[in-house]
């Protein structure tokens, strides 16, 4: 039987960390590390996640705010906006909440953030950055599946790690990181031949696929350290109790919410795995927390301040 691993600790000694150096930076310069979001139109999802991380922001002695912009805003007026953020000495890092409308182009668009204000750390310069082990600003999801590794005490080095999924955000920075702590890994997609026998040789195994329940026992090998970085919404009251039995949080999921949330890995391979991460409260919370680091990294970056 494998051990549940919960993001809540590891994520609660970061966001202590950012708030004694938000705190110091303070006294030091006067001046507050702050984050802007930019949300483009009205998914539900999307203003949700914005809200949190605003939140998150004051929590921890930062400056957050959002700019809510309409569905049908042109990439003219979004290249407006984001190079008023990019000028604007208050504002240290810059994030687009992804996916954009159909007429805005994502990758014109991250590349109009300044670089050393681009916390989600997906633009050009940051992920070459990362690919040649340089300092930079690092994408927060794959940094914070890096904080729960190093959670376990589990070695990284010389170790297998197995990827599903090869996401800009996810999947790929995520490769780059585990090879630069020298890992062996393979990253597995759509087109992959055999995706369970190759999981199956992982030490670490991650699944980012966004498919509820796809990665189960014949996937995993026995003791892996599985992390599970999907999120989707689950509604049919018979596959949440074939997951998860009778457990009474996810059947009040489903009487107020209407769906409950699963992860790419079916939970009851925690017999087969030596760790694996729940969904939720388990990569989530340490994505929120490593946005507020590389704010704060990006306010030292700009500043040249160690
Ligand atoms: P994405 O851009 O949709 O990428 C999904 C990847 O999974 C693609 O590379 C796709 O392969 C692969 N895939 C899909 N179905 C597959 C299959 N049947 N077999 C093998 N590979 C398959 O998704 P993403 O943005 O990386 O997000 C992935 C999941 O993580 C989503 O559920 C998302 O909500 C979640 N997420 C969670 C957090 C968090 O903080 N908890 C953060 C980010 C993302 P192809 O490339 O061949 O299409």
């Amino acid at each position: 039987m494998g051990v549940w691993l919960e993001g809540k600790p590891p994520a609660d000694r970061v966001r202590e960390f950012v708030k004694s150096e938000a705190r110091r930076l303070r006294e030091a310069t006067g001046a507050v590390p702050g984050l802007t979001a930019v949300l483009v139109g009205d998914n539900k999802s999307s203003l949700s996640y914005v809200r949190t991380k605003e939140k998150a922001c004051q929590a921890l002695g930062l400056n957050g705010s959002v700019i809510h912009l309409p569905a049908e805003t042109t990439m003219d007026a979004l290249h407006d906006r984001i190079r008023a953020l990019n000028d604007d000495d208050a504002v240290d890092g810059i994030l687009v909440q992804l996916p954009l409308p159909p007429q805005l182009r994502t990758n014109e668009v991250i590349g109009w953030i300044r670089p050393d204000k681009d916390v989600d750390g997906i633009h050009p310069a940051s992920l070459g950055l990362l690919l040649q082990n340089q300092p930079g600003l690092r994408p927060c999801t794959p940094m914070g599946v890096l904080e729960l590794i190093r959670e376990t005490g589990a070695a990284i080095e010389g170790r297998d790690a197995v990827i599903i999924g090869r996401s800009l955000i996810v999947g790929k920075p995520l490769a780059a990181l585990l090879t630069n702590a020298n890992a062996t890994v393979t990253i597995c997609h759509s087109k992959t031949r055999d995706l369970a026998g190759t999981a199956a040789r992982a030490d670490i195994l991650v699944a980012a696929m966004g498919k509820a329940a796809f990665v189960t026992r014949e996937f995993v090998k026995p003791g892996a350290l599985v992390i599970d970085v999907g999120t989707s919404a689950v509604s049919d009251p018979e596959t949440v109790r074939t997951l998860f039995g009778d457990d009474p949080l996810r059947a009040k999921d489903l009487a107020d919410k209407g769906y409950t949330l699963v992860g790419d890995v079916d939970p009851r391979v925690i017999d087969k795995a030596g760790w694996l991460t729940p969904v939720p409260k388990g990569v989530g919370p340490l994505t929120i927390a490593m946005l507020m680091k590389n704010t704060l990294e990006a306010f030292k970056l700009r500043r040249k301040l160690g």
